[in-house]
């Protein structure tokens, strides 16, 4: 599997150290946050599957307040009859409303599946609702997002691989992020 990658583009423990400070970050403004209410319910992590399963697992571990975790799985349609058709193959278990939402994803590209969720989400009504994304390609944007939180922002325009990231549902457990040999995209 590795002969096939070209090259790294972020090593593991670039990785490591950033979503640490990424957990300490978050947790910071949420501990600020729930200051205000002493009655607010724990924040509620939100991994979308699959591709943020492994950096969540790590984050949710760099987090030292009190939350709770749920999945959602969704579906992109990104080169069928409707380019950006997003489809919610699987919801929450819970109800939100009032309470804080963190969505975790792999990489927001053009922004369409998060629009899709939030727009989804927000119509629940809960207390605040913010976005943490491992990648970012925000010159792909196509529809406006709010980004909270980002690890690292993609300074071209890369299809990579690793970290809960596939091409053709292989590559997801590489611990590092790299691109392939031939460009697949
Ligand atoms: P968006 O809806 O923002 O265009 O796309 C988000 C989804 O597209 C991601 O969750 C991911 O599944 C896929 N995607 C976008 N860019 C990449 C990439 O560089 N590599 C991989 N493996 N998937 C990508």
């Amino acid at each position: 599997m590795l002969n096939t990658i070209e090259r790294m583009i972020i090593s593991v423990d670039e990785i490591g150290q950033r979503v640490r400070e990424l957990g300490a970050q978050i947790s910071a403004d949420y501990r600020a946050g729930a200051g205000r209410d002493p009655h607010r319910r724990p924040l509620l992590v939100v991994g979308l599957l699959k591709g943020a399963m492994p950096f969540m697992a790590d984050l949710i571990r760099a987090m030292d307040i009190p939350l709770e975790y749920d999945f959602m799985a969704v579906s992109s349609y990104r080169n069928g009859t409707s380019p950006g058709e997003v489809r919610i193959l699987k919801d929450l278990d819970c109800a939100i409303g009032r309470r804080d939402l963190l969505i975790v994803e792999d990489i927001v590209d053009t922004g369409r599946t998060l629009h899709r969720i939030l727009k989804g989400l927000s119509a629940r009504e809960p207390a605040t609702l913010r976005v943490c994304t491992l990648l970012d390609k925000p010159h792909r944007r196509e529809v406006e997002v709010p980004v909270d939180y980002v690890g690292f922002v993609l300074p071209e325009n890369l299809f990579v691989v690793g970290y809960g990231l596939d091409y053709a549902e292989l590559y997801r457990n590489l611990p590092f992020i790299g691109v392939l040999k031939r460009r697949e995209a």
